[in-house]
């Protein structure tokens, strides 16, 4: 967002140095029942504090501050200090470049909870001595980090009464009127503050990196597929799609300030994830029957982004293969419900899939990269029940399904030894429908010996069961006989 390099080339104003702590000798025990041991480990602490803290070595100063502040809770120059300390560390992990998280990436405290631990200190510090310019100042400088302009000229202009001529206050009022006149300016319009940079859109489910900024949690994702790092600052980042929360704060604001633009972003979303029922996204790889069970790597990034989306919708998808002699994907598919899904630290995904249904692809188009097709459900011409055609049909099933048992049986005796032939026979056996649904029994049947793709694209595309059983039984038979000639 724009603001942040306004913040970013905001310097601090009074800050340069902190202030002594009356030692033992001059008499800054005053009436505490401090021991004097006490009070000189004390005097001792705001010493080498002070002197970290004009060396430069904020982390170290902040450290001796705190200790000093355990002994003396609510010491006006020890919490001044400290808050010193706290608007030094904010200020430079906001101006340091962001190739140095490379090196030394944001694992510690962020600029703004630096910003915000500085403010605390600094409102301590004004209830204690509300009539000390250096309460203004500590302010000011803390609310301007922390991007609340508004209160900081408040603070400003209160502060600019107790002494008009405070030169820290005069420079931050000058710097504030310019920003704050520059936002109130563009305020009743909706500015591309709220926008996501990478769809320039209204942010959806805002996500905030620790490098203070903020994208759609989709959008945030599908660039971080091709690398760890911010899209906006090119800072490395070490978050996860799955452990990252999207900013309520944000969210909220945005969600009330411009609700119908949101609702159609919602909208626009949950038709990605929910693309509706006669839309399929597709996994372009292989042929697929009805009735079978496979496990997955996902680890193109087009792919990653279609996973993520399937997953918070209903965990379908449609697979495919392409048509070597066209170039283009085959006009039939078949739509596999995910059953497990393993997102891998790196972002790849690993999943269990098993096949439902089989559609015709009437047309498909590309989205974000993937593609999505419009389809229409085929099942094959089935006979009325009670029929004769219909009970001609169940005896076929019948007298195939012994037959399947035998021939499994038999392809287990003579797949002794071979431990993957053996797994893949139990697996089907497990996989086998009742033959009173001789449709799903006819792929099933044809799922066990190993066809080619354009020979189970066909499968796909034929609406007569017999026919398809019967292709079955003629592949079973030709394996076995193959098997015997061997
Ligand atoms: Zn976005
Ligand atoms: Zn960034």
């Amino acid at each position: 967002m724009s603001s942040c390099s306004s913040v970013a080339q905001f310097s601090l104003e009074g800050i340069d140095d902190v202030q002594d702590f009356p030692g033992a000798s001059e008499g800054g025990q005053g009436s505490s029942s401090m021991s004097w041991e006490r009070y000189t480990h004390l005097c001792d602490l705001m010493h080498m504090g002070n002197n970290a803290f004009r060396d430069n070595r904020f982390d170290q100063a902040f450290e001796f501050y705190s200790r000093a502040n355990n002994i003396k809770p609510s010491d006006p120059i020890i919490l001044s200090n400290r808050c010193a300390a706290y608007l030094r560390i904010s200020q430079f992990l906001r101006q340091r470049p962001p190739s140095a998280s490379e090196y030394r990436p944001l694992s510690g405290l962020d600029p703004t909870t630096n910003a915000g631990l500085a403010l605390k200190d600094a409102e301590k510090v004004m209830s204690l001595q509300s009539n000390s310019v250096t309460s203004y100042i500590l302010m000011a400088n803390a609310l301007i980090l922390l991007e609340k302009y508004e209160q900081a000229r408040d603070v400003i202009c209160s502060g600019l009464q107790i002494d008009p001529q405070s030169n820290p206050l005069l420079k931050l009022e000058r710097l504030t009127a310019s920003t704050f006149l520059r936002r109130s300016h563009l305020k009743p319009q909706r500015t591309d503050d709220y926008d996501c940079t990478l769809c320039l859109k209204l942010l959806y489910e805002p996500v905030t990196t620790p490098c203070g900024h903020s994208f759609c949690r989709s959008c945030l994702f599908q660039s971080m597929d091709r690398g760890n790092r911010c899209p906006l600052c090119r800072t490395v980042l070490f978050i996860s799609p799955r452990t990252c929360s999207i900013s309520v704060t944000l969210n909220n604001i945005i969600q009330k300030n411009f609700p119908e633009e949101y609702e159609e972003r919602k909208t626009e979303h949950d038709s990605l994830t929910n693309p509706g029922v006669d839309l399929l996204p597709l996994f372009v790889m292989d042929v697929i029957l009805p009735c079978q069970k496979l496990q997955l790597n996902i680890f193109e990034p087009r792919y990653r982004l279609m996973v993520r989306r399937i997953m918070e919708g209903n965990r379908r998808m449609g697979m495919v293969v392409l048509d070597s002699s066209t170039g283009s994907i085959a006009d039939y598919a078949c739509e596999v419900e995910i059953t497990d899904c393993e997102p891998l630290p790196d972002g790849r995904f690993f999943l269990e899939v098993e096949s439902r249904r089989r559609c015709r692809i009437i047309r498909n188009w590309d989205q974000d990269g993937y593609r999505i097709a419009e389809v229409e459900w085929v099942q094959d011409s089935s006979p009325p029940e009670g029929t004769t055609d219909r009970n001609d049909l169940l005896e076929m099933t019948h007298k195939a399904a012994a037959f399947a048992r035998q021939w499994i049986r038999e392809a287990q005796d003579a797949a002794q030894g071979n431990r993957i032939r053996l797994a893949e026979l139990f697996k089907a056996e497990g996989l086998m429908p009742p033959s009173q649904d001789p449709e799903r029994f006819s792929f099933w049947l044809t799922t066990l010996t190993n066809r080619r793709p354009s020979e189970r694209l066909d499968l796909l595309r034929i609406r007569d069961t017999k026919e398809r059983i019967r292709r079955g039984l003629l592949y079973m038979k030709a394996e076995e006989q193959g098997c015997r000639m061997q």
